[in-house]
C-alpha cells in the first residue's frame, strides 16, 4: 500500500463533514431507538420469523413496518415524502436498484437496520442455543463459515477479534449478530493462503484492518477489540470508510498490474 495515497485519501473526509454526519446518524439513531421502545412489543407480535435460517431476511419485512419507521427518520431529517415515493423506492431498494437520494437511501438503512436489531433480540431469545453452538467438523475443528448472516440472510464484510485471545467473529451490520470463523484466511470464500491476503491500515485507526483477498478479489474489515473498543459498528465502519477507499484503489491499481480483469 503506498502510504501517501492513503494519507491523501484520509484529508478527503474532513472532521467537520464526519462531526456534522455523525450528528446526524446519532438523532437518527435516538429516534430509532424511540421507536422501539414505542413500537416493538406490537411488531413482535405481528413478524413472525422463519424455522430455519435465515431467520428474518431483511426483503420479507412487511412494507408498513419498514414505511412507518423510515417516514419518522425523513421527518427527523425535516423531510417529508409522500407515501407512494417511499413505497416505490421500498420496492426498489429490494429489488437490488440503486436509490438516488442519498438522505433518504441512508434513512432506509437506518430503518431496515432498526427492525432487524429488534427481530434479533427476539429470534435470540427463541433460538439462542441454536445459534450458539459452535460449527464443528468430524475432528472438532471450527468450519469456514458462511459470510452470511443466520438471523438477517445478509452478506457481512466485517470480522472482530475478541479479547483475550483474538477468537474471531463475523458480525452483521445489519442486525449486530456475531458468529464465530476460522481464525485465519478470506471471511468471503475461506481462502487460508496467507499470501494471497494483504493486510491493509493506518496509524489513524489503530487496530482497524482491511484485508484485499487476492483469490477472490474482495476486502472485508477486522476489528481487533484488544486495541480498541467498538459501541456501534455501523458507525464504526462509516468512520474507518477512507480504508475502503484505500483498498479498492489498491484492488484496482493491483488487477491492472497482474493483467487480471475484474
Ligand atoms: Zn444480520
Ligand atoms: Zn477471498
Amino acid at each position: 500500500m503506498d502510504k501517501n495515497m492513503l494519507e491523501h485519501k484520509m484529508e478527503t473526509v474532513g472532521n467537520t463533514t464526519m462531526e456534522q454526519a455523525y450528528q446526524t446518524y446519532s438523532l437518527l439513531n435516538e429516534e430509532v431507538g424511540r421507536w422501539q421502545d414505542e413500537r416493538g412489543s406490537f411488531w413482535m407480535e405481528e413478524l413472525s420469523p422463519a424455522e430455519t435460517p435465515p431467520y428474518y431476511p431483511f426483503v420479507a419485512f412487511p412494507e408498513t413496518v419498514v414505511l412507518e419507521l423510515w417516514e419518522r427518520l425523513n421527518r427527523i431529517r425535516g423531510v417529508i415524502v409522500s407515501e407512494s415515493v417511499l413505497r416505490e423506492t421500498w420496492l426498489e431498494f429490494k429489488a437490488g436498484q440503486s436509490v438516488s437520494d442519498p438522505g433518504l437511501l441512508s434513512c432506509l438503512q437506518i430503518a431496515i437496520s432498526g427492525i432487524a436489531q429488534l427481530l434479533r433480540a427476539r429470534i435470540m431469545e427463541t433460538k439462542k442455543d441454536m445459534l450458539n453452538a459452535p460449527l464443528q467438523d468430524h475432528q472438532g475443528e471450527l468450519i469456514h463459515e458462511s459470510a452470511v448472516c443466520p438471523i438477517c440472510g445478509e452478506g457481512t464484510t466485517l470480522s472482530v477479534l475478541a479479547p483475550p485471545n483474538g477468537q474471531r467473529f463475523l458480525h452483521c451490520t445489519l442486525c449486530g449478530q456475531e458468529w464465530p470463523t476460522k481464525r485465519v484466511g478470506c471471511i468471503l470464500c475461506g481462502s487460508e493462503e496467507a499470501a494471497e491476503q494483504n493486510y491493509l491500515n493506518s496509524g489513524e485507526f489503530p487496530g482497524v484492518e482491511v484485508v484485499a483477498c487476492e483469490v477472490c478479489g474482495q476486502y472485508f474489515k477486522e476489528f481487533d477489540l484488544r486495541q480498541l473498543s467498538v459501541t456501534d459498528y455501523i458507525w464504526e465502519d462509516v468512520r474507518t470508510l477512507p480504508l475502503n477507499y484505500a483498498v479498492e484503489q489498491w484492488l484496482a491499481e493491483h488487477a491492472k498490474v497482474s493483467g487480471k480483469v475484474q
